[in-house]
């Protein structure tokens, strides 16, 4: 069947469940969208809190997202505007005792050589670490046959303690939300080729303007509706079942009014592994890839936002922060809100990533750690006491990306029903691009043809829509 005659449910309205969407539409299928949650963006959504808008945590994308970007474009965000554009930084607060490592405008591999001999904090024996360091991976193909940890990978290079605290430790805390010692040295290194190893324009980093929802999920629902698709929110999927003709979907959520059912020629399932997992139970078939799915193990990131007089303004738009959990200082990465988005100034966003130790506290104690680690990192800016704030904790932030971790394919086995989301296979760890990579992987399938044997007589999509009806 070809694409415009297909009627395909997309169940789960995050990033990738919003990018399949937009593509499936795009070619021609008429797609109807369930989210839960009463806004689309999922793990990457805008929050109301106390009449502001916020993002549910502070996101930060590279250079090398081409997909995420391209996309973005096609349902009219400009990325040029809507993300402040950096080039690949670590910097540290002058006097922190951190590093200040930033490439410079130059092409590729300069940028980065340039960064490495202007950088400071960092000794000759770091310099030559890290050149090492980045030669080597590169030699390599930046894939190891064996997967290890990234601690042991940089034992193996015979990474410097300061390069490991100041660059290597706080940057896979950063991509892959693990802890060094328990993080994949591969998935590390992908991120590495596509950041230290690539061309400049693909190592800078890109900071929303926007709040997240803004940058894409809703732009990719206006854009959906008029394609003619459907967007249910706040409708969850309850079950999922297989008929002779159709992928029937049970469905609940006042915005359907109660109950519902209706019948697709094809599924995606862009909910997070265990729901996915769930909703693959009934099918003896899809067993083995249910507990595959179960088994996902996941790490926190915490978001702690400070408000402060609108006049403070923090020497860079964002700075790496020293974290040392032992001393009770958690943040990693400060964000000045102010700079980016002219409507928060004053607001400061500290990422926690991997935050588990940080979780434990509750959020005033968190807040009031949060802000002395600030105060002490930036002297004399009077960060020890904000005007307001919040912890925003995502407790299944992210899968923990661990090495040789088995991620599942886009294709089930099952006709019609694809999953997409930033868990399934593919180099990159959890985050917006894999997502969105994941998404068009899955809608590709479908648009082949390879979706298309979910019935063997054929459902059109006026009866699709004949099948879908309120059950009160
Ligand atoms: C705090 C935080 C910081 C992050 N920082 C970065 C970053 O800096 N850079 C980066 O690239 N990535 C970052 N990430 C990761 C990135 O946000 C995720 O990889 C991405 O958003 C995952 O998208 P997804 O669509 O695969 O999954 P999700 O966003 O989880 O989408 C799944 C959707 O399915 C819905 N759903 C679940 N069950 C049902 C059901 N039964 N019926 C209907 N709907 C259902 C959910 O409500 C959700 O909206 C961060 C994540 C967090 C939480």
């Amino acid at each position: 069947m070809s694409a415009p005659d297909q009627s395909v449910a997309v169940v789960g309205g995050g990033w990738a469940g919003c990018a399949a969407a937009v593509e499936l539409a795009r070619r021609g299928a008429k797609v109807t969208l369930f989210e839960a949650a009463r806004t689309l963006g999922g793990r990457a959504r805008a929050v109301e809190v106390n009449g502001r808008t916020l993002d549910n945590g502070q996101h930060i994308l590279l250079g090398a997202y081409k997909q995420t970007l391209s996309l973005m474009k096609r349902v009219g965000v400009d990325p040029s505007t809507a993300l402040a554009r950096l080039p690949l930084q670590m910097r540290y607060p002058d006097g922190s005792g951190g590093m200040d490592f930033i490439a410079p405008r130059l092409p590729a591999p300069f940028h980065v050589i340039v960064a490495l001999l202007r950088a400071t904090g960092l000794a000759r024996e770091d310099k030559l670490a890290l050149g090492r360091f980045s030669t080597a991976a590169k030699w390599m193909g930046w894939r190891l046959d064996l997967d290890v940890s990234v601690s042991t990978l940089l034992a193996r290079f015979e990474q410097t303690p300061r390069l490991v605290r100041l660059m290597w430790h706080p940057l896979c805390l950063a991509a892959l939300n693990t802890p060094p010692e328990r993080a994949s040295a591969n998935v590390f290194l992908a991120v590495l080729r596509d950041s230290l190893g690539a061309k400049r324009a693909a190592s800078d980093m890109l900071i929303p303007r926007l709040d997240l929802g803004a940058l894409f999920p809703q732009a990719a629902g206006r854009y959906l509706e008029a394609k003619g698709g459907i967007v249910h929110l706040g409708a969850k999927v309850e079950s999922l079942s297989r008929t002779d003709h159709a992928w029937e979907i049970a469905a609940s959520g006042q915005s359907l009014g109660g109950a519902w059912r209706g019948g697709f020629d094809a599924v995606v399932l862009a909910t997070p592994p265990a729901q996915t997992g769930a909703l693959l139970a009934p099918f003896p078939e899809a067993e083995a890839l249910a507990a595959q799915l179960n088994a996902f193990e996941y790490e926190p990131i915490a978001t702690c936002y400070l408000q402060y007089d609108p006049g403070l303004r923090l020497p860079l738009p964002f700075c790496a922060l020293l974290d040392e959990p032992d001393a009770q200082r958690f943040g990693q990465f400060a964000f000045d809100r102010g700079q980016l988005d002219a409507t928060q100034a004053g607001l400061l966003a500290v990422v926690i990533s991997a935050a588990g130790p940080a979780a434990a506290l509750d959020q005033d104690s968190l807040t009031r750690t949060v802000a002395a680690q600030l105060d002490a990192a930036f002297p004399g800016l009077g960060l020890a006491a904000p005007s307001w704030s919040r912890v925003i904790t995502e407790k299944r932030a992210t899968f923990a990306c661990t090495p040789g971790l088995a991620r599942p394919e886009n294709a089930t086995g099952m006709p019609g029903l694809v999953l997409a989301g930033d868990y399934t296979a593919g180099d990159y760890p959890a985050t917006l691009e894999s997502a969105v990579r994941s998404a068009q992987a899955a809608a590709a399938i479908i648009l082949r043809g390879g979706a298309s044997s979910a019935k063997n007589g054929s459902l059109s999509h006026a009866a699709g829509k004949a099948a879908s009806e309120s059950v009160r």
